[in-house]
């Protein structure tokens, strides 16, 4: 596996890169897990090369403790990376994505005023700032990102649509821990004690799924997710919302055939933990 820090490092490499060839690209912030693995063996399986990039984006953290602490663990992720035939690292410096500060601003619509956006101000124009940046650099045929970042999911598409970015974007479902726990980088912050009850989570998400399957309203449904993690001290509910998922707008009423998203966040701790699940009502 190459590694490079420099856009005139890609440059170069593109350069002698056959012209039939085709570029996959999974952009991530690193302290990897199997869930960046699948995107990056998906890659492989679409791709003539796949282009990993890692860069823990400052311009997307709204709290600074949050981007301080997020874990950092380079030497381990470009194993993990080359032991899944990765062929690219690109592991820019933060001098190098920002040389000067950036004074556009990207407004995404209603898109960025729920959910994450809602709760997390700026962050998603630092991810359309951030993911523009790296596809200009890294020329992709084929972007990989995960469902568990639903709404980012939607953002991307957005940003791919409206500045005509040619490339085809591909979206992996969630990888799960066998006890239901999305996979997530955040996830080695928890304690041992929180990392037994983050599985609640996932499980007061299928709960909610049966409620509302099964007739119950949004709002009762809303309600008994919370009560049900606030037994437990740790966790606190941030938001949790039944959304329609073509656009994330909450809905009040599920109707036959409707694609349905549940998304959620909560903190365990002072970890933030995020979470969606799905499904065709
Ligand atoms: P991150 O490093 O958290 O920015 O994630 C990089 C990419 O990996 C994003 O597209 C995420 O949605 C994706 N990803 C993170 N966790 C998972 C997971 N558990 N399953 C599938 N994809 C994931």
């Amino acid at each position: 596996m190459l590694l490079f820090t420099q856009p005139a490092e890609l440059k170069q490499y593109f350069r002698q890169l056959p012209p039939t060839a085709t570029i996959g690209f999974v952009p991530t912030m690193g302290a990897l897990h199997e869930g960046h693995l699948t995107l990056v063996r998906l890659a492989k399986q679409q791709c003539t090369v796949v282009i990993c990039s890692i860069f823990v984006n400052p311009t997307q953290f709204n709290n600074p403790e949050d981007l301080a602490k997020y874990p950092r663990t380079i030497e381990a992720d470009s194993q993990m990376l080359e032991s899944v035939g990765c062929d690219v690292l690109f592991l820019p410096e933060v001098t190098t994505m920002y040389p000067t500060p950036v004074r556009t601003t990207l407004d995404f619509g209603d898109l960025e005023k729920v959910l994450e956006g809602k709760f997390r101000a700026g962050h998603f124009n630092g991810v359309g700032l951030v993911v523009s940046k790296l596809f200009h650099l890294v020329k992709p045929d084929v972007a990989f990102f995960g469902q568990k970042d639903l709404q980012q999911c939607l953002i991307i598409k957005q940003l791919v649509r409206d500045y005509s970015f040619d490339l085809k974007l591909v979206i992996v479902p969630t990888m799960r821990e066998t006890d239901g726990l999305a996979m997530s980088s955040r996830n080695r912050r928890l304690t041992k004690a929180q990392r037994q009850l983050a599985p609640q989570l996932y499980k007061a998400l299928q709960t909610a799924q049966t409620e509302l399957q099964n007739g119950q309203a949004v709002q009762t449904v809303q309600e008994n997710f919370t009560t049900y993690l606030h037994q437990w001290a740790a966790f606190r509910v941030e938001y949790f919302e039944v959304a329609n998922t073509l656009d994330l707008q909450s809905v009040m009423h599920c109707t036959h055939g409707q694609e349905i998203a549940l998304v959620t966040a909560v903190f365990l701790g002072e970890i933030r933990l995020i979470d969606n699940l799905v499904f065709t009502f």
